[in-house]
């Protein structure tokens, strides 16, 4: 028996309060100066959640799986970053996939806008709401359904946690052939629908190759099950290539399944110190041709970023100070074989002098908190005033001069320009630390940041995606061909748009 004990959440109007949050003035919380106005955006024909809606989703969930109550609904209205407030008044937290396709067929007959989300670590805001979507969160759908011990093919719920699930393949001798930052709170569905990329993926590929099969619900409600387990299947379309990367924007994941490794036997990390950039693409030419077998992450921090892990988390080099640093992981099955040639690989670095010094160990606690540095650095910059974030890549000989063309273009306007990533797959993440948010800063750094990033043959998104932060630059990176053919699939798959509207297409 359900109790009538809800309150029914303000109506949300454009330019009105909403529930508390003034939702047309301030959309970030501690920059006042950065309103949804930047954005010269309107709210799209959808209807305004009412109790007849309450109603209808009261009785499919249940009182305990809706949140309306004004606290509860913030943290799935802000963003990791703490950049982006949407003014959603209700998050839906269905446990199966049949109660994902009554809400999206429900919705979809009223035209009530929707926006999936999964961990909410997205940096591109695709998982914040832009005005009142409904937030439908995948964070009860977390079973494991099937692992096959001998294939290593984990079929999982969409909201299972990225760490949940490598530690349950830890105990089988698994691994999952994704690793990143948020790992502790992303949502394999997340992950997916972002196409996520890591810290793995130099050894392991991308999740286009790692997932085999995927359940997704469409706008209609309509369930698509292309959940297949099988490694070749060239039977027709590759649909599931649709919704990997597609940013809830075409339909909401809800099991997954997908390839996972045996757990290597043996881990290295080396630490290393280098003079320059050049140097940096050296040793990492030289790792690949002594020991790409076994190579699993190539990874780059600038001193600036050393810089900023020193004064925002307290974590520091282990080797002193260089201008460049490097963290190679290598992982492998055969302890004394893979030591050997790390230790090789070094020491020819050495001699050549690509390198000036470096730390090595394959001792767990030791590279957790080689890693540690890595790793943490976004919640670095998040304490460093108002970051302007954005994840590049670039063919290697181009992959570290945007960073210096910034740090000119920006004078004296920022007070930090600093560059770290995944220099294995040619992925860097910029940033540029400002005291606060301020639309003339922000007019020095885009387009111009997107203009370089094309000149350079670069993309203006590696691994993060469009969401509703870089969906009005698509057409710099997309054919107007390409873009049309993207907004016909949007039309065809979900025709009233309310699948995450203001997101990737504008
Ligand atoms: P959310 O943030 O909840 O959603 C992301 C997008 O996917 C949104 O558009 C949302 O609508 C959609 N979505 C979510 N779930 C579903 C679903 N079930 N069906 C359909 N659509 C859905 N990213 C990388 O690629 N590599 C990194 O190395 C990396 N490191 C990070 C480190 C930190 C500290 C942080 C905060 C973020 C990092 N990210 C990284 C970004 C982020 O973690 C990834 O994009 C991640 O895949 C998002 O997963 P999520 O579950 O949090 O998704």
């Amino acid at each position: 028996m359900i109790k009538n004990v809800w309150k029914l959440p303000l109506r949300i109007s454009n330019s009105t309060k909403n529930n508390g949050f003034p939702v047309t003035k301030y959309w970030i919380h501690s920059q006042p100066n950065f309103t949804k106005n930047n954005f010269n955006i309107k709210r799209g024909n959808f209807s305004h959640v009412e109790e007849e809606h309450l109603y209808f989703f009261r009785k499919l969930l249940g009182e305990s799986r809706i949140i309306t109550d004004l606290s509860d609904l913030e943290k799935y209205n802000v963003d990791w970053n703490k950049h982006l407030r949407g003014a959603s008044t209700i998050v839906l937290k269905p446990k199966t996939t049949e109660e994902v396709s009554k809400i999206l067929s429900y919705c979809n007959n009223n035209r009530l806008a929707v926006c999936p989300q999964g961990g909410n670590t997205g940096v591109v805001g695709g998982a914040t709401p832009v005005f009142d979507e409904i937030i439908v969160s995948t964070e009860l759908m977390n079973k494991v359904i099937n692992l096959d011990e001998k294939s290593g093919v984990l079929t999982c719920e969409a909201g299972c946690i990225l760490q949940n699930m490598d530690e349950f393949l830890q105990q089988k001798n698994l691994i999952f052939p994704l690793d990143l930052g948020a790992k502790g709170s992303c949502h394999i569905g997340g992950n997916v629908s972002t196409n996520a990329g890591g810290l793995r993926l130099l050894k392991y590929g991308n999740l286009h190759g790692n997932v085999l099969g995927l359940e997704v619900v469409q706008a209609n409600g309509t369930v698509l099950d292309l959940l297949s387990t099988l490694k070749k299947d060239n039977t027709g379309y590759h649909l599931k290539h649709l919704f990997i990367g597609s940013e809830g924007t075409l339909g909401l994941v809800t099991k997954v399944a997908i390839q996972c490794r045996l757990r290597p036997k043996s881990t290295h990390v080396a630490f290393l110190g280098l003079q320059n950039f050049n140097q940096v693409l050296k040793t990492f030419y030289k790792a690949k041709q002594d020991m790409d077998e076994i190579l699993t992450a190539f990874e780059v921090i600038d001193t600036p970023s050393m810089e900023l892990a020193n004064e925002k988390l307290g974590l520091g080099s282990p080797i002193g100070d260089y201008p460049f640093y490097v963290l190679i992981e290598t992982t492998g099955s055969n302890e004394k074989h893979d030591e050997e040639k790390l230790d090789g690989f070094l020491q020819t670095c050495l001699n050549k002098n690509f390198i000036l010094n470096g730390t090595v160990t394959g001792e767990v606690s030791k590279y957790k908190a080689i890693w540690d540095v890595r790793e943490k650095l976004p919640q670095g910059y998040i304490k460093d005033g108002f970051v302007f974030m954005y994840d590049m890549s670039f063919p290697l000989e181009n992959y570290y001069k945007l960073v210096e063309d910034l740090r000119e273009h920006m004078g004296s306007l920022s007070h930090r320009v600093f560059g770290f990533g995944h220099l294995g797959d040619g992925n860097i993440h910029i940033q540029i630390s400002v005291k606060e948010f301020n639309q003339d800063v922000a007019n020095h750094i885009e387009p111009y940041i997107f203009e370089l990033t094309k000149k350079y043959n670069g993309s203006i998104s590696a691994e993060h995606g469009m969401g509703f932060l870089k969906a009005k630059y698509l057409n710099l990176m997309k054919s107007q061909e390409s873009i049309n053919l993207m907004k016909n699939i949007k039309q065809m798959l979900d025709p009233n748009g309310i699948l995450n509207p203001y997101k990737v297409l504008f």
